[in-house]
């Protein structure tokens, strides 16, 4: 008997989960309220690179507190009663910024961000989006050199996992990207991070060759879970009834408000984040993704232009939206690169879904037969998703992951 699979959420995780789910044999539902990659997998930088192993909530964050009490900074912002509303997610969030849990979790993320670059290609190479894929790496770019120290145990850590990484001056950095102004006095360039110039539309585009090859995708909202025989059955909006054998939950930020639909809790936090296009002022350009460390925003080079994203905003998933912060890294950006613009009238915001310990949840819900869960990919999750699918998909048919599964387990949170 064919195995029937419903993947909820058709982001850059659930689309890579229905891919390689219907190369496994399983008869694949996708369903997503949206288009396949309209929400944060569209919204993103389109980095890919393993310098991501470092979580955010790393010994850094610790001793940057006394400047984030004025919550003015442009790399984070937060909403206090936001944070002490959610007091568990919050305490669990600081206590994984140790040094000996953050190495435990560079080692996972590193193994899945490998995996998943390897993944992609495969998957970039059958959509035939190749033209979309850059391989001139990324910079972490630093305006004085005490910005440049301040950032030293990140270049630890990316030394003890032997990144490819070359410590750029001011000269070198003009070399490699001559339209930048000359605010910068070092930069981390790390070599072998990829990018794409329309997150959204390298999506669309797996989604589109997932039905090729036979997959269905349909457009409905999921309202609530129900266990149906030795089944799942997902009631959507319109009063339907999806009944399957196994459901995958892979809602990216709101897959906790749906599993509460079954009494299943997961402390997540929303890392929102905003983006604009931007056009280049006198026909300079960049020739990969930088992010200015020390102004607090990435700028990538995409299809629409100049796409300048913020750092975190910790809020609700969705408390209305704020634009100081996007205000703020604007001016910075200018004082960078010529920017005119912007090209919409308004920023669009997405949320980084973030669990305590900085891993998404990859596998089974204890004691829930059938019941599987993909999301909680924080700033990493469109490099992540297709390696989440290969290990989610060697959980659900018995098999060794390539990886170790297991610091991506349900039960870190789940009883
Ligand atoms: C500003 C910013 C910059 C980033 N930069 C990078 C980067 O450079 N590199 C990187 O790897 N990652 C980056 N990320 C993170 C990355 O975008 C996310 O981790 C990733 O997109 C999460 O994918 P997802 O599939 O889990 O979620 P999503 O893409 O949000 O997909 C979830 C889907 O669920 C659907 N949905 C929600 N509720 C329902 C419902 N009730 N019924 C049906 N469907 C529903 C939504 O419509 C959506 O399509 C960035 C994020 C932000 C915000």
């Amino acid at each position: 008997m064919v195995r029937q699979v419903v993947v909820l959420g058709a982001g850059i995780v659930g689309v890579s989960v229905a891919l390689e789910l219907l190369d496994r044999g399983f008869e694949v539902t996708l369903m997503d309220r949206k288009f396949p990659g309209e929400e944060t997998s569209y919204g993103n930088a389109g980095v890919w690179t393993r310098s991501s192993l470092v979580p955010i909530n790393n010994p850094t964050l610790w001793k940057n507190l006394p400047k984030f009490v004025s919550n003015r900074t442009t790399a984070l912002r937060y909403y206090l009663p936001f944070l002490m509303r959610n007091l568990n997610w919050t305490f669990r969030f600081l206590m994984n910024a140790r040094h000996s849990k953050v190495l435990e979790t560079a080692a996972a993320l590193d193994q899945l961000i490998s995996l998943s670059m390897q993944e992609h290609m495969r998957l970039v190479a059958a959509a035939g989006e190749e033209k979309r894929l850059s391989e001139k790496g990324w910079m972490f770019l630093y305006r004085n050199p005490a910005g440049f120290e301040a950032s030293q145990l990140t270049r630890d850590i990316f030394d003890r996992f032997d990144l490819d990484t070359e410590i750029l001056d001011a000269d070198q950095i003009s070399d490699l990207e001559p339209s930048l102004n000359r605010i910068f006095s070092a930069a981390t360039w790390i070599k072998d991070a990829k990018s794409i110039d329309n997150p959204g539309a390298l999506v669309a585009a797996y989604a589109k060759l997932f039905v090729a090859k036979g997959g269905k995708f349909v457009q409905k909202s999921a309202q609530s879970l129900s266990q149906s025989g030795s089944g799942w059955n997902v009631t959507t909006q319109d009063g339907d009834n999806v009944v399957c054998d196994d459901l995958v939950v892979a809602l990216g930020p709101w897959s906790p408000g749906l599993l509460k639909t079954v009494s299943i809790n997961v402390p997540m936090g929303y890392e929102r984040g905003y983006h604009m296009h931007f056009r280049s002022a006198t026909g300079g350009h960049l020739n990969r993704p930088i992010c200015d460390a020390s102004g607090g925003y990435v700028l990538a080079p995409m299809e629409q232009g100049y796409r300048l994203t913020t750092g975190v905003e910790l809020d609700a998933c969705d408390a209305p939206e704020k634009i100081n912060q996007f205000e703020q890294a604007v001016s910075s950006a200018k004082e960078a690169f010529p920017l005119t613009g912007p090209v919409e009238n308004t920023p669009w915001m997405g949320r980084r879904p973030t669990l305590p310990d900085s891993r998404p949840i990859i596998g089974a819900v204890p004691k829930r037969k059938g019941l599987w869960l993909a999301f909680g990919h924080q700033h990493i999750g469109f490099c992540t998703g297709p390696g989440t699918a290969r290990v989610l998909a060697d959980l659900m048919t018995g098999q060794s992951p390539p990886i170790d599964a297991k610091p991506f387990c349900a039960e870190r949170y789940l009883a």
